[in-house]
């Protein structure tokens, strides 16, 4: 990627960065678009990182299509597209030592996959240093991520603005992932449950519910009413530390990660301290 990056950088212009593992759909684009906002040069990072897969097959069936990438790239008017190599990212003659994971890293994602998040901080550190960009753009479907990158970049004193780019979804409110094209007709239908579930949370928590263990059990309920799922968790935790105890003017995180046909989707919902507020 040297030259046109380091161009950027000779010619003391911002770089924004946005990281990401390529089968580039609507969510990956608009990252991109709001990038070009908070920069004069918009770098995209393409790596299926095998480091952050704690399930080798997984990694094995992760969607490719660099042509299409970089054509998709293109018509968002990327400045630079960095689709290194394993071993750019991992030189086998550099010792690197695993980043420190800040506390927001263990529940959730950090229980359900273990090493998930020390494969994404390095990668992600790794990123930073090579591409030294000023901000970068990460969605919030992965909302457990961006927390975790924020504080890393807090504790590695980065120059860096960490930008929560908040979920893109199908007209039908299916998150947008990669992992979706897996799906068959009727495992995308199923899957429809998970957002419904949210829209549920969301719902019940506005019009009063104020009691957490509640809110679960409504998700968890509707999540186990559709067959063609299997829940992985439901976590309904404090939006900024994770833990489980959300205090009421904290914003809450409702998270579900979920097997349709045997791809693991995420997805989740911020409930906002003013839809929480007021405890009985
Ligand atoms: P990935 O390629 O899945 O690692 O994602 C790269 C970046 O795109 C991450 O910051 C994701 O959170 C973000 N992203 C993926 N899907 C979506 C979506 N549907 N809406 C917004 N951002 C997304």
């Amino acid at each position: 990627m040297g030259s046109h990056a380091s161009d950027c950088l000779n010619k003391n212009q911002r770089i924004a960065f946005v990281p990401t593992m390529g089968a580039l759909h609507e969510g990956h684009l608009a990252l991109m678009r709001t990038a070009r906002q908070h920069g004069d040069c918009v770098v995209v990072s393409i790596f299926v990182n095998p480091k952050q897969f704690n399930d080798p097959s997984d990694f094995k069936k992760y969607a490719r299509d660099l042509d299409g990438d970089l054509k998709k790239c293109r018509e968002v008017g990327v400045d630079c597209v960095f689709a290194p190599s394993e071993s750019e990212i991992y030189p086998q003659h550099e010792k690197t030592k695993p980043v420190p994971l800040p506390e927001v890293a263990k529940p959730l994602e950090g229980v359900a996959r273990p090493g998930h998040f020390q494969g994404v901080a390095d990668v992600v550190s790794r990123l930073f240093t090579i591409v030294q960009p000023q901000s970068a753009v990460f969605g919030m479907k992965d909302y457990q991520q961006v927390r975790v990158i924020e504080e890393m970049v807090k504790e590695q004193k980065r120059n860096v603005k960490i930008i929560r780019h908040p979920t893109i979804r199908e007209p039908d409110g299916l998150a947008m992932s990669s992992r979706n094209a897996r799906l068959s007709s009727s495992g995308r239908k199923n899957a429809l449950i998970i957002f419904k579930s949210l829209a549920t949370a969301q719902s019940i928590v506005t019009t009063g519910e104020r009691n957490r263990e509640r809110v679960l059990q409504s998700v968890l309920n509707m999540l186990k009413s559709e067959s063609g799922v299997k829940v992985d968790y439901v976590a309904v935790v404090d939006a900024i530390n994770l833990k489980e105890n959300p205090h009421q003017n904290v914003p809450w995180l409702v998270s579900i990660a979920a097997f349709v046909e045997g791809v693991r989707l995420i997805d989740n919902c911020i409930l906002a301290p003013s839809q929480v507020k007021n405890s009985g």
